[in-house]
């Protein structure tokens, strides 16, 4: 959609260089770019000169068309006038990839929230949401895959050897 030249920084070596990257996507639930967000590592970047992964944070926006939604990552509490569409604002790369898989698999964004507060409570990282088989979300953790029961935000342990 659009694309705009990106001054980054690698964290580790400070190896300073420009990439394009999109600032503006339509959410379509496939293709590359809906994959790399669905597996929380769209914003990750390996530099070239010191082989470092780290994550990349600059403006973007996605628009959900159908849901007449707007999500968007950005440091400035300005944002584009948008008439009529519900806008979620983060600033935060990892928590605008668990809300876009949230919007992805239709989990709403207080159930987003109880579900983090539930890993807070056991002390989880809430890495990614997963829906494996139809059976609904799975988060993916620090420790493992956490299934989440959506009503009671139950969560039990269901197998750490996965992934
Ligand atoms: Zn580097």
């Amino acid at each position: 959609m659009k694309k705009r030249m990106i001054e980054m920084i690698c964290p580790n070596c400070r190896h300073s260089f420009y990439i394009l990257k999109d600032t503006m996507l339509l959410y379509e639930g496939k293709g590359t770019d809906h994959e790399r967000l669905m597996n929380s590592e769209y914003f990750f970047h390996q530099c070239q000169k010191c082989l470092n992964l780290f994550e990349m944070n600059y403006p973007l926006l996605i628009r959900f068309t159908r849901k007449n939604l707007c999500l968007i990552l950005s440091d400035s509490s300005q944002l584009p006038d948008l008439d009529n569409q519900t806008v979620i604002r983060t600033r935060k790369p990892a928590d605008f990839e668990l809300i876009y898989q949230a919007l992805d698999l239709g989990i709403t964004i207080k159930e987003l929230v109880e579900i983090r507060e539930e890993c807070s409570r056991q002390d989880i990282g809430l890495k990614q949401l997963i829906d494996v088989d139809g059976s609904k979300i799975l988060a993916m953790s620090t420790n493992g895959l956490i299934r989440i029961n959506r009503v009671s935000s139950d969560l039990g342990r269901v197998d750490e050897s996965n992934r």
